[in-house]
Order: structure tokens, then C-alpha cells, then sequence
């Protein structure tokens, strides 16, 4: 495995790799189980693989969850090595935002702006989808793998590969969970043992949606009140508690289709994020 710091360095380890495909996934370290299914699906697909280590500083909204992120770059090595990862780029932030950087990527409408964007502001998605095009850019790779746990993060990815005729296929792979259901983050090793309890009523209220919608309860107002009830029971109060399209995410007022159910709650001073779909063809 050969780990760059520079595009021209990715460049290069990349142009002997070219008469195969190349499958990319791009983190922000601190990995766990649920990048490591990411990787094991590059692994499968691809002829190499390069895996991405950059904490994005332009998508974070508060200066604290940035310098509190979590940076385990010895270890994240480590796992990219024992999943056979190829090439592993970690540039610095003056690599991938030089000097008199002026150029943002941004996504327009209810992709963008709903949701994450409400809570966390213009400048999440605008960072998002601004790193997203330049590591895909610097690795141009023939797939690209993203986790389902970040739905509109894949939705605003879809969108700007569309809009602006990137050549990559974007392949999104089921959230992972450990055993009791929480959705696998970076951001857990933040919780308490008490906090992590708490937060087990996430995804027990996308069950209690879904298990809902399963018995035919197809109005949205509904089945949102079966999922504030298990919440509100771990005294947790979310910051948005949704039921939209899952491309155009849109409100669903009624399960016709697919409806994307996403959630985003603060257990102590810990924000997390978990969805399901529900109503799928
Ligand atoms: P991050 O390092 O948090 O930016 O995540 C890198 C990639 O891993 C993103 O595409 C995430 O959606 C994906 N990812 C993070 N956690 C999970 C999970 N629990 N299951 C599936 N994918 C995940």
C-alpha cells in the first residue's frame, strides 16, 4: 500500500492502474466497521482501490466538532492496509485548498438547503460537494462508494456528478450498524455509556416507523408521532425528524413511494444522524 500526500503523487501512483478500474472512497478517518464495509465493497468491485483521508475543515459548521473530530491516522493505515486498499491519499489542508482558493461547488434547492443544510448551513453542502469534486478530480476514479448513513450527502453527490457530467459511477453502500442497532460513527467514541443507551432511541423510532408503515399506517403526521414518542421516552428531542423524497427530498405527506425517514438529534452535546426507507418499490 503506498500512502500520498499530493495530487501529482496521486496522479502518478494511480497512471499504472489505469488498464483496470479504480474505486475510490473518501473519508474523513477516524475509520470504523461501517468504512471498512465501504472499503471491503471498492475491494470487490475494483481492479485497485484508493481511499481518501481528509478532515474537511470548509464543511464543518462549528469550530469545536472540527477540533474535536477525532484523528487516528496510524490506526486508519492500519484497517486501509488489512482491507487491501492500494493507495491511500491524505493531503494536508494547503494541498487541497491552496493559497487564494476561490472556487466553491454548490447545490442549489431542497437537496441542499433542507435538513443538514437547515441545521448546519449553506456552508455544509457547499464544503461537501466543493471536496467531493476536487478528490474526485485529483483520483478520477470509475466508482466512487458512499455510505446510505449520509442520505443527503449521497443526494447532493448524485445531483453535482449529474450536473456537472462527472465520469463516475457513485455506488452507495446500506449503513452499518452495531448489534443493538445504533448507526456506526466516528462521532460515537464522543458518547458516554449512558448517553450510548439514550441514543439506541434512534433507531428504535425508524423501527417504529417502519414496523408502522409495514402494518399500512401510510400518513407521514402518523407515523412520525410512533417515532417523537420513542425519543421523547430516551429524553431525546430531535433537530429534525423528517419524511421526504429520497432524491428530490421533497416533504412526503404520504407513503406512496419511497420515503427517506432521517433524524438528527443531539444525545448530551453528541449529534447524530440516522435515516431508513421506507415504502421501497
Ligand atoms: P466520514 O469519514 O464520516 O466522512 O465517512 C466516510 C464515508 O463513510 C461516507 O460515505 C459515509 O457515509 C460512510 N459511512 C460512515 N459511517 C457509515 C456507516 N455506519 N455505514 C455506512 N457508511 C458509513
Amino acid at each position: 500500500m503506498i500512502v500520498v500526500r499530493t495530487i501529482a503523487e496521486l496522479r502518478a501512483a494511480l497512471a499504472p492502474r489505469r488498464n483496470g478500474t479504480i474505486g475510490f472512497v473518501p473519508t474523513m478517518g477516524a475509520l470504523h466497521e461501517g468504512h471498512a464495509t465501504l472499503l471491503r465493497a471498492a475491494r470487490a468491485a475494483d481492479d485497485a482501490v484508493v481511499m481518501s483521508i481528509f478532515v474537511n475543515p470548509t464543511q464543518f459548521n462549528e469550530q469545536a466538532d472540527l477540533a474535536a473530530y477525532p484523528r487516528t491516522e496510524a490506526a486508519d493505515l492500519a484497517l486501509a492496509e488489512a482491507e487491501g486498499m492500494d493507495v491511500v491519499f491524505a493531503p494536508d489542508i494547503a494541498e487541497m485548498y491552496p493559497a487564494g482558493f476561490a472556487t466553491t461547488v454548490s447545490v442549489t434547492g431542497p437537496i441542499a438547503e433542507t435538513l443538514e443544510g437547515a441545521e448546519r448551513g449553506r456552508g455544509h453542502f457547499d464544503g461537501v460537494a466543493t471536496v467531493v469534486t476536487k478528490l474526485l478530480l485529483a483520483a478520477l476514479p470509475d466508482r466512487a462508494y458512499f455510505g446510505a448513513k449520509d442520505a443527503q450527502q449521497v443526494a447532493v453527490i448524485r445531483r453535482f456528478v449529474a450536473d456537472l457530467g462527472l465520469p463516475v459511477e457513485i455506488v452507495v453502500c446500506p449503513t452499518s450498524r452495531d448489534a443493538d442497532g445504533l448507526a456506526r460513527s466516528s462521532r460515537n467514541t464522543r458518547l458516554s455509556a449512558e448517553e450510548r443507551t439514550r441514543a439506541l432511541a434512534i433507531p428504535r423510532a425508524l423501527e417504529a416507523v417502519k414496523d408502522a408503515a409495514a402494518e399500512g399506517v401510510a400518513h407521514t403526521g402518523a407515523l412520525r408521532a410512533r417515532a417523537v414518542a420513542k425519543l421523547e421516552a430516551a429524553g431525546i428531542r430531535s433537530e429534525y425528524l423528517a419524511f421526504v423524497d429520497p432524491e428530490t427530498f421533497a416533504p412526503a405527506a404520504v407513503v406512496e413511494g419511497p420515503v427517506l425517514v432521517a433524524i438528527a438529534a443531539r444525545v448530551g452535546t453528541t449529534r447524530l444522524i440516522d435515516n431508513i426507507v421506507i415504502g421501497g418499490a
